[in-house]
């Protein structure tokens, strides 16, 4: 806080607050659904490089990578990063309505407003030149929502970055949060299928609706540890013809996510168990037919779980850092982000909010409002970002 290039640092990010608003205005009006993230991508690697970023590119699987100039080494190698896509599909109106201080808009918060930031800190740094050691990219990803399973961050774990990083930070949403461990998750989708037939005529053969609320009631029935927080859900439940034909097919959506990886595999066995169950009891429920019955499991995403611990030393920076703006109120906790991918591979990694409000994320009247201290979140980033990158 003595470094006056530093200090020089935070007051820009202060009186820039309302440019980065706007950044984050504008970059949330260029359509970013899961898989279609392009645009966006090519937009925000534009401000990169207007920004005086090096090295500005975009990688095979569309993340956006750039470098930051003027440091001495090339390590300690930081990322900072923010995820380009939304949850919304894509034709969907991204247009921002602004009201008095309320910014209304498709992914307004998650994650415009941490794309902004790390725009608004890499302005600030670039402008101020403080000194530090290592090297640190700016980075948006793509794929950190649901279906997209990570993949962004995942391609620059295991290819693109693969053993060079050395810490990593995503801001991720709003509040003033710092988000240590990393929940897991487990995804799948499953299906029985049968042969079908006639309600009336083709009765006394293997019903794969009847399979599947066999297993449902088991999974239903699992107990699971409160801490470490582990849930299970069935999120949708679909099939069948008509009122009056046995089904051919029918099919459900499962999550399964721990904070804790034995636990999750703990409860992945129990699943699978629960699944088997289902379809064998009705199998034995029909023993002289001949009707075949199947069970089918998809996994459409897994999410590694970490729970790393709060002694560890990027998560103190953080806390450090939060402390010496002031910052109120925070917390450590755990959540589904890019960073569970570098802390499952033991790579210290945090995610933090962004400042400012927005409680309905990945609703469709997503809203974001800026207080009278958001900008803090961007001035604790850049703190961060120093003190991770060494003097
Ligand atoms: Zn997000």
């Amino acid at each position: 806080m003595a470094d006056s290039r530093l200090a020089a640092t935070l007051a820009s990010i202060q009186t820039n607050n309302a440019w980065t608003i706007e950044q984050q205005t504008s970059i949330c009006e260029i359509p970013a659904p899961p898989f279609g993230e392009a645009a966006r991508g090519k937009e925000y690697a534009r401000r990169l490089a207007a920004l005086g970023m090096e090295e500005v590119r975009i990688d095979s699987e569309g993340n956006v990578i750039s470098r930051l100039p003027g440091s001495t080494a090339s390590k300690p190698l930081i990322v900072f990063s923010a995820h380009l896509d939304t949850v919304f599909p894509e034709g969907m109106d991204v247009h921002v309505k602004r009201e008095g201080k309320r910014l209304t808009g498709l992914g307004i918060g998650d994650d415009c407003r941490g794309l902004a930031v790390v725009l608004a800190v890499g302005k600030a740094l670039r402008e101020n030149k403080p000194q530090f050691k290592g090297t640190v990219l700016f980075v948006a990803t793509v794929g950190e929502e649901g279906q997209g399973d990570l993949r962004g961050v995942r391609h620059l774990f295991t290819k693109e970055l693969k053993g060079q990083v050395d810490a990593f930070i995503s801001v991720d949403g709003t509040g003033f949060r710092i988000t240590s461990r990393g929940v897991g998750s487990n995804r799948y989708l499953v299906s029985y299928k049968g042969r079908g037939g006639h309600s009336y005529g083709a009765f006394g053969m293997p019903n794969p609706a009847h399979a599947m609320g066999r297993a449902i009631a088991r999974i239903a029935d699992i107990e699971v540890p409160q801490n470490p927080r582990t849930t299970f859900n069935i999120g949708t439940v679909k099939g069948g013809t008509s009122v009056n034909s046995i089904p051919i097919e029918v099919s459900m959506e499962v999550d399964i996510r721990s904070e804790s990886p034995k636990e999750l595999a703990a409860l992945d066995e129990r699943l699978r168990a629960a699944l088997q169950f289902g379809l064998e009891a009705e199998k034995k429920r029909w023993p002289n037919s001949q009707a075949a019955l199947e069970l089918e499991i998809k996994n459409i995403g897994s999410r590694p779980a970490a729970s790393p611990g709060d002694d560890l030393p990027i998560i103190q920076a953080a806390f450090g850092a939060a402390k010496a703006l002031k910052i109120p109120a925070f917390a450590t906790g755990s959540g589904s982000t890019d960073s569970n991918l570098p802390m499952s591979l033991g790579i210290p990694a945090v995610t933090i909010g962004g400042g400012g409000r927005s409680p309905n994320a990945h609703s469709i009247d997503e809203w974001f409002e800026e207080g009278d201290d958001a900008y803090r979140a961007p001035q604790m980033a850049a703190l961060l970002v120093a003190m991770l990158a060494g003097k």
